[in-house]
């Protein structure tokens, strides 16, 4: 079997906006369109031409485009019974998207073909080769969707094959095997993958989708046994539980099985490229995404921390980096001293594992977080803690006073805010409105300080998070507010914690602001 190229299929565009809570606009497709081909993706589907206006208007538009790697692919079936493929408006649509590539799908398990198309098995196979044959007379490359490939082999081997065959023989440049329903195991896969690589000359593709937690396993499965082209969306989005999950797919198929696929160089853009399909599909990141997710390279137990700062293979299973992802030291109950010093060393701090003050330092974590405080998403704060007990900061300013106030009617309403600062004995009073208490209280403290630290001016608060703590002792519940801030530069963290969520929201402020003084 040559080990030859393994080429990417990106249907996030089409299979992945059938997932729930998944939707993009012309815009937006172009946007990720551009993105998949910028990363070395070799196929970005676009959608279905006819099926609606917005994939219409994305194929117009990425006609005028140049794509540097990618091609792009339009979506469709084979045409309907009865009926030439050239009479077939469907068909005809997809002629006029202008794609290098059609893609459409046709029937293999009988059990559609005669109770969902109620039509003959011969009319099937007729319906299969007249669109390729179509659409090869047109100088289109063709892929050809098996559809419920796993499950109609299963049900009917012989049959299976025939009509793979007529796809063949039609000229297909790719017969792909779809596991539709998502059940098939790794086993399955490739011993049907292997008889079709078997029977059919044509290279062959795996479309999986992931409804047994199997879609990246059998993808792979099928590439073992032969296909050289694997579909699927990026983080897996897809209808049901998602489908083949290519950002897994693309690091396994490369830096663990050794194919070529994506150059390895691009590799250590996927987090980056992730997070921006992320970010435009408006879905928050999953966290626990393998490889790429804000935990995949996130140690805890203070043992492991130790372990790892020692050799990094000992409890990784490759460097984060290859991905673009990072190594996260967690400082939690079970922060060891090693979590501390690993952490600070990320952050920059000159500490090792003798330094005097790491005791204090540790008792103070854990003392924090008893009262609530959480440091895993706060660095900034964290990074304050350290410097202070390190005895390593001057008080950048001293807030003497703040009062917030909130007034409205039925129309409107208007947060105030007053603070008070001094800075080296000068003093300077600010008042300021906001869209709330919170806004209010950052836009007061910023232009108090500005006139006193000018690098202020560019910074602004991006995100703002508010998480009521369960009070197990019957007490009031407390208030942990989480901040990101940004300098146009970096991003930090910062946390505050009351049971006023006006006084945890200052304090995560004012961390946040002191943070960036430590910069300067
Ligand atoms: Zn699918």
């Amino acid at each position: 079997m040559s080990k030859g190229l393994v080429e990417i299929y990106d249907t996030t565009l089409r299979d992945g906006t059938q997932g729930e809570g998944v939707s993009f606009s012309v815009a937006d497709k172009l946007r990720v369109a551009e993105r998949l081909d910028a990363f070395g993706v070799h196929y970005v589907e676009g959608g279905w031409p006819g099926s609606n206006p917005k994939d219409n208007e994305f194929f117009k538009q990425a006609a005028k485009r140049k794509w540097k790697h990618a091609q792009i692919a339009a979506f469709g079936s084979t045409r309907r019974k009865k009926i030439a493929a050239k009479d077939d408006p469907q068909v005809r649509m997809l002629i006029d998207a202008k794609t290098p590539v059609v893609t459409i799908f046709g029937k293999t398990w009988l059990l559609h073909v005669k109770e969902v198309l109620h039509t003959t098995p011969k009319e099937n196979l007729a319906m299969i080769a007249d669109t390729i044959r179509l659409l090869k007379k047109k100088g289109k490359k063709v892929i050809y969707d098996a559809e419920h490939a796993l499950d109609g082999y299963k049900d009917d081997p012989e049959y299976a094959l025939q009509t793979w065959r007529a796809a063949e023989e039609a000229g297909a440049d790719f017969v792909v095997l779809c596991d539709t329903n998502g059940g098939s195991l790794p086993g399955e896969v490739a011993a049907i993958t292997a008889a079709a690589r078997e029977a059919l000359s044509c290279p062959l593709g795996i479309h999986t989708h992931n409804d047994i937690g199997l879609g990246v396993a059998n993808a792979l499965a099928g590439v073992d046994a032969g296909a050289t082209q694997v579909q699927g969306t990026i983080n897996g989005y897809g209808e049901r539980t998602g489908n083949c999950n290519l950002t897994s797919v693309i690091p396994n198929l490369v830096l663990k099985m050794g194919r070529k696929s994506i150059p390895k160089a691009n590799l250590k853009k996927l987090r980056e490229m992730a997070r921006f399909v992320d970010e435009v599909a408006n879905l928050v990141p999953n966290r626990h995404q393998p490889w790429i997710g804000g935990t995949a390279f996130a140690h805890k137990g203070g043992m492991h921390v130790n372990a790892v700062q020692k050799v990094s293979r000992s409890f990784e299973h490759i460097n984060p980096e290859a991905v673009g992802n990072s190594r996260r030291i967690l400082v939690s109950d079970l922060a060891g001293r090693s979590n501390i010093v690993m952490k600070a060393q990320e952050m920059g701090i000159r500490i090792n594992n003798d330094t005097p003050e790491l005791k204090d330092i540790l008792a103070r974590v854990k003392e924090q977080e008893h009262l609530g405080y959480d440091y895993e998403g706060a660095e900034g704060s964290l990074a304050l803690l350290i410097r202070k007990a390190l005895g390593r900061v001057e008080p950048a300013f001293d807030l003497e006073a703040y009062h917030v106030s909130m007034r409205g009617d039925s129309l409107e309403h208007v947060c105030e805010a007053t603070v008070k600062v001094t800075v080296g004995g000068k003093t300077a009073h600010t008042v300021a409105d906001g869209d709330g208490p919170v806004n209010a209280l950052d836009h007061a403290l910023r232009n108090s300080l500005r006139g006193f630290y000018p690098v202020l001016k560019t910074v602004r608060l991006t995100d703002y998070k508010v998480r009521i703590l369960n009070s197990a002792t019957g007490t009031a519940a407390k208030t942990r507010v989480l901040i990101e801030s940004t300098d146009g530069k970096d991003r930090w963290y910062t946390v505050g914690v009351n049971e006023n969520i006006i006084e945890a929201s200052l304090q995560a402020l004012l961390d946040s602001i002191e943070f960036r003084l430590l910069k300067k």
